[in-house]
């Protein structure tokens, strides 16, 4: 349903025909780490994220994985070995 509060006009899973229904009834302003996302929509009512209602709680302790202005490391894949397969593999290798 389309919100008729903070975000005039955007569709939101939150609104209700009882109204916003999200925790404390409205959205959240985004945070001074949200600068630079390309994701923040400022209405009337202020800057938004178009993606989270609370933004404050995106960032809490690790960088918003919604963020496009994070450049993420990739992680390193560990490869889990079976023991017995490694020592096989070395084994054979040996002769
Ligand atoms: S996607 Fe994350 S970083 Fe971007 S505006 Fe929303 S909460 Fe902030």
């Amino acid at each position: 349903m389309q919100c008729v509060s903070i975000k005039k006009g955007v569709e939101c899973g939150f609104m209700t025909a009882k109204g916003c229904t999200f925790n404390g009834g409205r959205c959240h302003p985004i945070v001074d780490q949200c600068q630079g996302c390309s994701r923040t929509v400022t209405f009337d009512s202020g800057t938004f994220c178009t993606v989270a209602p609370d933004p404050s709680k995106k960032w809490n302790g690790r960088p918003c994985n919604f963020a496009t202005h994070v450049e993420r490391s990739k992680s390193t894949q560990t490869q889990k070995l079976n023991p017995l397969k490694a020592s096989k593999r070395a084994a054979a290798n040996k002769g």
